[in-house]
């Protein structure tokens, strides 16, 4: 009899469903709208729902189910599956993981987002086959998870890898965390529109920008030789490699992994920021560490918590 696991992927807008053999090969993948309302009241039970009309579709019954892993854009506690807060969502101190195993009847594994789309990249997308990978997902915020000698490394508290909060400037921008100078306010789309902001309340000079302008076009303007797009993107690039030139000293992965929204960006950012981080980083830490863009997109997450349901229950050895 085969056996399956499922992988989840809560998003703001969406959720996505991926339907792995234990053997870790994807049978099928899916999505529905994530319904949001009155707190999220109703969204586990929709997430039940689907799976179960999908196990129809695939002649699947619940005996072939041996666990599900499953992302959420929150903190986590892993152990006991409760998400302590997800604001997107509206779930606050939330038994997720006790919800799904009472449904299913089968261990339901829970964990962020970040930290599941830096498992999925770590398993079949850019970081396939490293020891160590660090993913950063540069999108509106910044993101990051950390995957340590094959295993997801979450910390006492569900914090570690979000080298988003990481202060890069001593007194420098207010956080939404309340905390100054975190890196997330220099960089990505939040920190680029920060900047451009600052940038033309004094700029005299011509540029195709405005201060409407979102990142992706600041990224467009500078691949056009625009000076001030240029000037924003070479800074935002400077402080990304100083915070990670910081976080390799502690943690000396073998791939650093770009995702999120900004990897269109390509070069106009890889290139600056890859020079910057020769400047910071320790020589030693920087033998045979690459940076790469994730590869596997919107999927990532899927296979992410595929990978923590494999994992937990063994079905991997040690360094996959
Ligand atoms: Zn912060």
């Amino acid at each position: 009899m085969s056996k399956y696991v499922i992988g989840v992927d809560i998003g703001g807008t969406l959720t996505k469903f991926g339907l792995f053999t234990t053997g870790g090969e994807r049978v099928d993948q899916w999505k529905m709208t994530t319904n949001s309302e009155d707190n999220g009241k109703h969204l586990s039970s929709h997430i039940v729902k689907n799976i179960k009309e999908r196990f129809v579709k695939h002649s699947i019954t619940e005996d072939n189910l041996t666990g599900i892993g499953i992302g959420v854009p929150g903190f986590i506690d892993e152990s006991s599956g409760v998400v302590d807060v997800a604001v997107n969502i509206g779930w606050a101190n939330y038994p997720l993981k006790a919800i799904l195993e009472k449904a299913f009847n089968v261990p339901v594994f829970v964990n962020n987002d970040a930290n599941l789309a830096a498992a999925g990249e770590h398993w079949n997308g850019a970081g396939k086959r490293s020891v160590s990978t660090f993913f950063i997902t540069l999108g509106t915020g910044v993101g990051g998870g950390l995957i340590a000698n094959g295993d997801l490394v979450t910390g006492a508290n569900g914090t570690a890898g979000e080298i988003g909060h990481t202060l890069v400037v001593p007194n420098g921008r207010l956080c939404t965390c309340g905390r100054e100078g975190c890196l997330e306010e220099y960089v990505a789309s939040k920190g680029l529109r920060r900047s451009l902001r600052n940038y033309l309340r004094n700029f005299e000079g011509s540029s195709s920008l405005h201060k409407d302008n979102e990142a992706i076009d600041i990224y467009e303007a500078a691949k056009t030789g625009d000076t001030l797009a240029g000037q924003i993107v070479n800074e935002s690039a400077y402080y990304l490699a100083y915070a990670v030139a910081n976080a390799v000293m502690i943690i000396n992965p073998e791939k650093i992994i770009i995702g999120g929204g900004m990897p269109a960006a390509g070069n106009i950012l890889l290139q600056p920021l890859v020079i910057q981080f020769k400047r910071f980083v320790l020589k030693e830490a920087d033998k045979n560490l690459s940076f790469e863009f994730a590869q596997l997109g919107n999927d990532a997450g899927i296979y992410g918590a595929s990978w923590l349901a494999l994992k937990r229950l063994g079905y991997f050895c040690h360094q996959d």
